[in-house]
């Protein structure tokens, strides 16, 4: 399939873009592989959000016959071809790969959480915090369950509102930064008034749960089953948790941890986009129009570091508005853009990861869950590449995503980016693939 502008991601940047975008009546196509628009913030599709920001958005695109959207269709492969860029797309609907050839593309690949090991982080009922949210939007019961929210960043106070709205009893939101650093940062809002409002309204939500600063998990334990006899499946009972330096043991029925969010580059890599190295992370190197180091490729949103939806929003605009030669418009975001990028940055300040978190696992503590591997195994190696070589890490299901973030906190190990296929896909789409 051919087209103009080839957007990756239906997140708020993916979304802002293509409606940018629209304007220059050129072809727009646009891949997720979730069922629905809206990203991680909008999960659910953008038509049913009480953002009104999501809803026009999504009114708009919806009525442009020259805006077409792709779900449930992951990118497998991407490859530069001529002045053109190939991705090759695995759609769940169809057996065969799909291939689009597109002139400009604009990555809009967001985030994930990043998920630290802890002792007992494998049991069930212990997840990352923004994956809780993401399991219950989805219908995962939370009625009545006891819910621990922890790990660090305003993430978890959205994610404690909305465990709340469907039902859950969330006791405690454990924040590991310190109350010095989470001062600075309530100050900071002054400069966005709107982060005001959106933070007093999740402190009414959030009135009956006890909030600690500088508190952290640090380890998980299984419910003891009263009946022995039964063969219940174990599940977390409660949590070890240091507050302010004094350790406690709280019960709860769900655990869900995460230490902020760290962005999807692995599409960009492939497409040998340069990426730029921070502490904890790699994010893609874009300059005022949101290009990358390629020509005609774009990157917008989490991508470029993590800095919220207000900030996906600019970047996605700006992106869309330059692909399409509409620069003017585009310059018209610039400033939107600064002053939520100073937000992030105050963001990042204040919720820096604290040293403890890293010396919490113990020998057995699993780190890639995908292939058993202990921290006690991985220790013995000096790298990324050698741990893999040896121990399997990072070559399951999953192909690192997870503990391949977490190697990097724990042993600051940098894992190899961009190799293709970039997930795991089906025999007859890499058959496609070898064809193409
Ligand atoms: C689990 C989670 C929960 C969050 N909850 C909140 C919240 O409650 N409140 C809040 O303010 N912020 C929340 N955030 C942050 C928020 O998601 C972002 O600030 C905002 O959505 C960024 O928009 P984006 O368009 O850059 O990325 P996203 O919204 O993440 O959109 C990226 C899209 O790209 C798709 N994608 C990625 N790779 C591929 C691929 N290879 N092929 C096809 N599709 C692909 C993804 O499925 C996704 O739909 C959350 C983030 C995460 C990770």
């Amino acid at each position: 399939m051919n087209t103009d502008i080839l957007i990756i991601g239906a997140g708020p940047a993916g979304l802002a873009a293509a409606a940018a975008a629209a304007g220059s009546g050129l072809q727009i196509d646009i891949i997720d592989d979730n069922f629905m628009s809206g990203g991680q913030i909008w999960r659910g599709g953008a038509h049913t959000q009480s953002d009104p920001r999501a809803l026009a958005l999504w009114n708009m695109l919806n009525n442009c016959h020259h805006v077409r959207f792709h779900f449930q269709s992951k990118v497998i492969h991407a490859s530069h071809k001529n002045d053109e860029i190939e991705i090759i797309v695995e759609t769940q609907s169809r057996l065969e790969a799909q291939v689009f050839i597109a002139k400009k593309i604009i990555l809009c690949t967001g985030a994930r959480e990043l998920l630290l090991p802890f002792p007992g982080w494998t049991l069930p009922g212990v997840t990352g915090a923004g994956g809780l949210q993401a399991l219950s939007k989805a219908g995962y019961p939370v009625a009545g369950k006891r819910v621990i929210v922890a790990g660090t960043g305003p993430l978890l106070l959205a994610v404690a509102a909305s465990l709340i709205e469907r039902g859950a009893e969330v006791t405690h939101i454990l924040e590991q930064a310190k109350f010095g650093q989470l001062s600075r940062f309530a100050l900071g809002l002054l400069a966005t008034p709107s982060k005001i409002s959106q933070a007093l309204k999740l402190g009414r939500s959030l009135k009956q749960v006890i909030y600690h600063a500088d508190s952290y998990v640090v380890s998980a334990q299984a419910r003891v089953q009263a009946d022995l006899t039964t063969h219940a499946q174990e599940q977390v009972g409660s949590a070890t948790v240091s507050i302010l330096g004094e350790i406690q043991e709280i019960p709860c029925d769900l655990l869900a941890c995460g230490y902020g969010l760290i962005p999807n580059i692995d599409l960009a890599a492939a497409l040998d986009c340069k990426l730029e190295d921070l502490e904890n992370y790699e994010k893609v190197v874009v300059n005022e129009w949101q290009t990358s180091t390629q020509e005609n490729i774009y990157c917008a949103g989490e991508g470029t570091g993590i800095g919220g939806v207000d900030l996906a929003l600019a970047e996605g605009r700006i992106a869309g508005y330059a692909a399409s030669g509409q620069n003017a418009k585009a310059q018209k975001y610039f400033n939107d853009r600064k002053k939520w990028q100073a937000f992030a940055a105050r963001l990042h300040r204040s919720f820096a990861l604290r040293p403890e978190l890293k010396q919490l696992c113990v020998n057995d503590t699993i780190v890639c869950r995908c292939e058993d591997v202990s921290y006690q195994e991985l220790r013995k190696h000096t790298d990324w590449r050698d741990a893999k070589l040896h121990t399997r890490c990072g070559m399951g299901a999953c192909q690192g995503r997870i503990c391949g973030a977490a190697n990097r906190v724990l042993f600051s190990w940098k894992k190899d980016a961009g190799r293709l296929p970039l997930s795991p896909a089906k025999i007859s789409s890499l058959q496609d693939l070898i064809k193409s």
